[in-house]
């Protein structure tokens, strides 16, 4: 049986947006596309306090910001960068093109041809996050897309420099100082300074996800990475501390994050609760994680491991940290998660900035049909065909002149009809 310790105050519709952010994101992306470049300065200053005649980068300007890096932030930087692109690289690597002769003389394939323009979103309001530059850009370069930008917000006023260095290390083509939707909208729609772009990817705040949803179409998205969400599985082989600790540590992405625990020990959903108000006393960033805990912390209590795996596909959260004596019977079983986090050993934050995997990943229940950002989001798999023999052109024209008079296509049918003909010295058998 399933038990409430602590249930949230609010919650956040699935897969829907607050319609008050959609028709907001939408007088946006008409300014923009109408006022281009005016626009985008103009709403710059409106929500960024940032102002300057060109909003993109000159090569000066980067190489200013990696070389105010210290040698140790610059070789931190480097690390992570090395885990996250040898990652990406093994994935590359195991995406194999395929070609095969289903019947003789007929030849099908695919290839995986790297989306050319793609534009990358580094968030950056609340906290410079760095990382998304290794997770967006970097594995846009392993990819193989050929023009590869990037933008990210200034950060109290300024060029978020640590951002640039990340961005530019990372092997960013272009990089502008813009953030929210005058940025998503900017890559999607191109302005006097930006060329558009084929493919938005990142993860960003409310606003940002929703540019990104509304302007789907006019270019691929990588997925629906919005606020972050945190769920930690979990029984009595560890304690509160490390629980609390682990739920604060995502809740303070933002009010709007929530954190949840399954568990099937009360004495361990106890244990976090009060750890929970003991951390909040010292923790520097309460006032965003306790709010994000009152309003959307949940913590659900169940008999067994096997409801601990049915509720926690339920809540299909982005990241989902297992903390059980056999946490690979949820690696083996679970089926709704951005990322799994297995083991007391490892944690999210390991995942967010330095471990190799990525960090942009499935909000809002999307871990339902989508996992997260990966060099195949970059990749796009088309198909081919060819016919080697006269024989297998007229024995598949045949079939198909037959087919496509069942759908009524005359059109298509004289397509097959006419190589029957050429390559088979006959009319079509109906
Ligand atoms: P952000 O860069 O996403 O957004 C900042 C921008 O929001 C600003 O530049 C501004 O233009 C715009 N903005 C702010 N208030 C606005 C308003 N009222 N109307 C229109 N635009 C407005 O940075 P952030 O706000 O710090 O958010 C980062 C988000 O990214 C967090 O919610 C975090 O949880 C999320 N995140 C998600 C993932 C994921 O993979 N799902 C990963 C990392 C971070």
């Amino acid at each position: 049986m399933i038990r409430h310790i602590k249930t949230a105050k609010a919650s956040i519709e699935q897969g829907g947006t607050d319609s008050a952010v959609t028709r907001a994101v939408e007088g946006l992306l008409a300014q923009i596309r109408d006022g281009g470049d005016k626009a985008v300065r103009a709403l710059s200053v409106q929500f960024d306090k940032f102002d300057r005649e060109s909003y993109r980068l000159t090569k000066q300007e980067i190489e200013a910001c990696i070389n105010a890096l210290t040698a140790r932030e610059r070789e931190d930087l480097d690390f992570a960068q090395d885990q996250i692109r040898r990652f990406a690289e093994a994935q590359k690597a195991a995406l194999k093109d395929i070609e095969i002769e289903t019947l003789p003389g007929v030849v099908l394939g695919h290839k995986n041809v790297p989306i050319q323009n793609v534009g990358c979103y580094v968030p950056g309001g609340k906290y410079p996050l760095l990382a998304s530059a290794h997770m967006t850009v970097l594995t846009a370069r392993v990819a193989g897309c050929e023009r590869v930008i990037t933008c990210a917000p200034p950060f109290q006023g300024k060029i978020a420099d640590k951002i640039v260095a990340a961005q530019a290390l990372a092997g960013a083509d272009e990089i502008y100082c813009l953030g929210g939707v005058q940025a998503i909208a900017a890559m999607a729609y191109g302005t006097e300074t930006i060329a558009p772009v084929d493919m938005l990817a990142g993860p960003g705040n409310a606003y940002v996800a929703e540019a990104k949803r509304l302007l789907f179409g006019r270019v691929g998205i990588d997925l629906f990475a919005g606020p972050t969400e945190t769920l930690i599985i979990a029984d009595d082989s560890v304690d509160g501390e490390l629980v609390a600790t682990d739920l604060l540590g995502q809740a303070e992405h933002g009010i709007n994050s929530p954190a949840v625990l399954i568990t099937n020990s009360e004495k361990l959903a106890r244990d976090t609760l009060s750890e929970i108000e003991r951390l909040l006393d010292i923790l520097p960033t309460a006032a965003v994680a306790g709010k994000a805990w009152e309003d959307f912390g949940e913590i659900i209590l169940c008999d067994t491991i096997e409801e601990m795996l049915t509720e926690g596909d339920r809540v299909a959260s982005e990241h989902v940290q297992v903390m059980t004596r056999d946490p690979d019977y949820f690696l083996d079983n679970m089926k709704n998660y951005g990322a799994l986090f297995l083991g007391a050993r490892t944690n999210v934050a390991f995942g967010d900035k330095v471990i190799g995997t990525n960090h942009t990943l499935p909000t809002n229940k999307a871990a339902r049909y989508t996992g997260g950002l990966w060099v195949g989001k970059f990749l796009k798999t088309c198909t081919y065909q060819k016919i080697l023999t006269d024989e297998a052109s007229a024995m598949i024209g045949a079939y198909g002149s037959r087919l496509c008079l069942m759908e009524g296509f005359a059109g298509h049918a004289e397509q097959a009809n006419i190589r029957v003909r050429r390559y088979g010295g006959r009319n079509v058998g109906y």
